[in-house]
């Protein structure tokens, strides 16, 4: 009798694969993503987490983005029988895809695209989202003002999401291990309305101001809202005494929205 011969997938450094091999991992996704309907998981890889996900009976379509056609290949040959799954062999970060028609977005994403990755979420879905990122990243996500992980990124997504931390991941969850550790972060929907020039608006000014993050609040403020050409006159009332890093994301709102007619 033939052997069945299967493809041999070789972990490509650059593309940082680290394909998953735990369980658990794959069962808390599914319980996360409960009753979502229309799905869409960035770097599919072999798909491992698409096998806990299609479980769920709720799933209508997932769309299946990976950037590397060796394995967007090997994927399809195995899931080719489940009408539910588009398969997409795209940059994530440069997709065709109208995220907002989507329900949800989830995956165990390449460390190297996190922030850019929720940079886009935060702009063009604002809806559920559930990634396996490194843990000090996830860490930073749920940081509060003052304490030495919170950053521009927490800034960023938590104008509109609330941050729930879940599992930590060891680097034994993957094959190949990955040199750090992981976890599961989910993002929740605030309600807002607020629209992307506001959003880019903090994201220029908050990348100006994290630059000096010890520095006094106001001093930063005036000098980076200055070289934009915003008149500084008058500040808001709460960042004086604070430090940079010790405003919360309230306050780079109000002060990116000094001078637009937002
Ligand atoms: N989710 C899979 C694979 C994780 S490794 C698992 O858990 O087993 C990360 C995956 O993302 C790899 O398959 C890699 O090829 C893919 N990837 C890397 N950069 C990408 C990008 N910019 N867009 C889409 N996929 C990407």
């Amino acid at each position: 009798m033939q052997k069945e011969k299967k493809a041999k997938i070789r972990p490509k450094k650059k593309l940082d694969q680290h394909f998953l091999v735990s369980s658990y991992v794959g069962r808390k996704f599914s319980q996360l993503l409960y009753k979502k309907k229309k799905l869409v998981e960035i770097g599919v890889g072999t798909g491992f987490l698409t096998k806990y996900i299609l479980r769920c009976r709720s799933v209508e379509s997932l769309v299946a983005i990976e950037i590397d056609d060796d394995l967007i290949t090997e994927f399809w040959l195995q899931y080719t029988y489940d009408s539910r799954i588009s398969p997409l062999l795209s940059d994530a970060l440069n997709s065709p895809l109208r995220l907002e028609c989507f329900d949800a977005v989830y995956g165990s994403i390449p460390y190297s695209i996190t922030g850019p990755l929720l940079s886009l979420l935060v702009k063009n879905f604002r809806k559920p989202v559930v990634l396996l990122i490194q843990r000090e990243v996830a860490q930073r996500l749920a940081a509060s003002p003052g304490s030495n992980e919170y950053g521009r990124l927490t800034v960023l997504v938590r104008l509109v999401y609330n941050v729930n931390l879940h599992n930590i991941v060891p680097p034994t969850a993957f094959r190949p291990p990955p040199k750090v550790y992981s976890q599961i972060v989910e993002l929740i929907p605030r309600d807002n309305t607020l629209n992307n020039l506001v959003i880019e608006r903090v994201e220029s000014l908050t990348r100006c101001m994290f630059s000096e993050r010890r520095k006094l609040a106001y001093k930063i403020a005036r000098k980076c809202l200055e070289k934009i050409g915003v008149k500084t006159s008058t500040l808001p009332a709460e960042i004086f005494g604070k430090r940079v890093y010790e405003l919360d994301e309230k306050v780079f709102l109000k002060l990116s929205l000094m001078g637009s007619d937002k």
